[in-house]
């Protein structure tokens, strides 16, 4: 496996040769070298020097503190990726002591890359690169686990998750994202020193458990970290459902199903949120679980309901801003709507769009299908689920009505008009005309016309009046007609 400069972008090489024209080293270290040996696109992209922090800031003229790590983030202003309008540059640090498993006591500097790279995580991670020798340090054999798919630590792995618990869940993460294994003697070390993850915050344990899942592989990585302990300190609501066995329609426990929901989400690259409503849209199951003698099964009613509720609690606790919060619980609030065929009817679907809003009742299709699927069902269901969608358009398209046009019953008034029904007909001929050039739908126009169609005498003007409003709901039938088609339904 080789990097050629030529990968390296000239926004990282302008940071790097300009700190080696000031005399100093540079290498780009971390998970950039990493992913570029994988083939992957670099999330961001570090350096590290012998440089001090004030060393750094004087050789470039944009720059600014970062942490207190030593960190200066040197600003490219002409970049056009986001990626590299600022490069990390991070001076060689040594290994502080931690007493806390969470931040070490104090930063020191090194002269030495070797020291650096002894610090880092994991062996993927602990690799430099320097585009001007054209040189790869690979010193604890990463790109040799890069082979194996190995996740392993750097050093004695209990000691490294002793110092800094957060590595816990950046095994996992990135078993998830690059489909590696975590190397057996680092995982026993990752279950032994588990409970330490108690120190670590819950914003630092949800940034890792949102890339889990945005991941590929977000199931394998929950059932990783439920067996190895893990998945207590993220949301043990998951873990309740398991071994709770579900109706005769379900072949999967309730832990499995969520987890299966999620990853056909993943397999699908959804967003976000229908990842997150997936795996938990029947965390409430567990507490709403009732046999039922007269249809000898078990029945989960309310689970929606109650698992809305826990929803919110458990976002809540991971410290999840409120939109997610409130996105996510409404998914799962309402995620048995479209499993119902007879509660799915055109002004039920009106209601539900009003529930989840127009932005999010795609995602509760999609959450529907991710149900199915997680239940072992090879099939999405494609004609009813192309009937919701053609009923949803429908539900959500705006009427072809009067209130469409740049003037109103008040405005006719104004023209010198009475109340009453020479109003209505006054409007309908010109949504006729409306829906026939769209163009004449200003005010300017509209007011024009209105005045010499109010010149019309009742008899007249209600004949025009009346003929318009059929051809207004021949034009909602035939816009309706298009929505059935785009769906192959009727
Ligand atoms: P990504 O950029 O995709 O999130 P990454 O591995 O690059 O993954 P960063 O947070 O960018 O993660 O960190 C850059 C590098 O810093 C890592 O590759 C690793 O070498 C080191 N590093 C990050 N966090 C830790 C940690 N908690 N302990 C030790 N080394 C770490
Ligand atoms: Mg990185």
């Amino acid at each position: 496996m080789q990097i050629s400069p030529s990968q390296i972008p000239p926004e990282v090489v302008r940071v790097t040769t300009g700190l080696e024209k000031a005399g100093y080293e540079a290498w780009i270290v971390g998970g950039c070298v990493r992913d570029l040996l994988l083939g992957r696109s670099p999330k961001d992209w570090d350096v590290t020097t012998n440089a001090t922090p004030e060393q750094i800031q004087a050789t470039f003229e944009h720059t600014y503190y970062t942490n207190e790590f030593g960190t200066v983030g040197v600003v490219n202003d002409d970049a056009t990726d986001e990626r590299l309008k600022v490069v990390e540059v991070t001076p060689y640090r040594l290994e502080g002591k931690y007493s806390d498993a969470r931040r070490p006591d104090s930063v020191q500097f090194s002269q030495n890359i070797e020291d650096d790279l002894k610090r880092r995580d994991f062996t993927i991670n602990a690799l430099a690169y320097s585009a001007t020798k054209g040189q790869l340090l690979d010193p604890y054999d990463g790109i040799k686990d890069m082979g194996t798919r190995w996740i392993r630590a750097v050093g004695e792995p209990k000691e490294r998750f002793e110092e800094d618990a957060l590595r816990i869940m950046r095994a996992v993460r990135l078993s998830a994202e690059l489909d590696f294994t975590i190397e057996p003697k680092t995982e026993a070390a990752v279950e032994e020193c588990a409970s330490q993850l108690e120190k670590i915050s819950k914003e630092r344990i949800r940034d890792e458990f949102v890339r889990i899942l945005n991941s590929s592989q977000p199931m394998k990585a929950l059932i990783l970290s439920q067996k190895i302990g893990i998945l207590q300190y993220i949301a043990p609501e998951i873990e309740t459902g398991m071994g709770i066995a579900q109706n005769q329609a379900h072949s999967f426990d309730v832990f499995e199903h969520n987890i299966r929901s999620l990853q056909h989400a993943a397999d699908k690259d959804w967003s976000f949120i229908v990842r997150l409503s997936a795996l938990f849209h029947d965390v409430g199951k567990p507490k709403s679980r009732r046999w039922s003698d007269e249809k000898k099964d078990w029945t989960f009613h309310g689970h929606d309901v109650v698992g809305a509720r826990m929803t919110k609690k458990i976002l809540e606790n991971l410290k999840f801003p409120r939109e997610t919060i409130d996105k996510a619980t409404s998914l799962v609030r309402w995620h048995m709507f479209f499993s119902d065929p007879e509660k799915v009817t055109l002004s039920a679907v009106r209601r539900i769009v009003a529930n989840v809003g127009k932005e999010h009742i795609w995602d509760l299709i999609n959450l529907r299908i991710c149900d199915r699927i997680g239940t072992g069902r090879p099939k999405e269901q494609p004609f009813r689920l192309r009937k919701y969608q053609a009923m949803i358009e429908q539900a959500m398209r705006d009427p072809i009505s009067v209130g469409m046009l740049k003037i109103d019953g008040r405005k006719i008034i104004e023209l010198g008009e009475k109340p009453g029904p020479r109003i209505g007909w006054t409007l309908h001929a010109l949504l006729e005309e409306v829906l026939e050039d769209p163009t004449k739908n200003t005010a300017e126009y509209l007011e024009g016309r209105a005045g010499e169609l109010l010149s019309l005498s009742d008899k007249e003007l209600r004949k025009i009046g009346e003929e318009a409003k059929d051809t207004k709901e021949a034009a909602e039938e035939a816009e309706i007609k298009d929505i059935q088609k785009k769906y192959f339904v009727d």
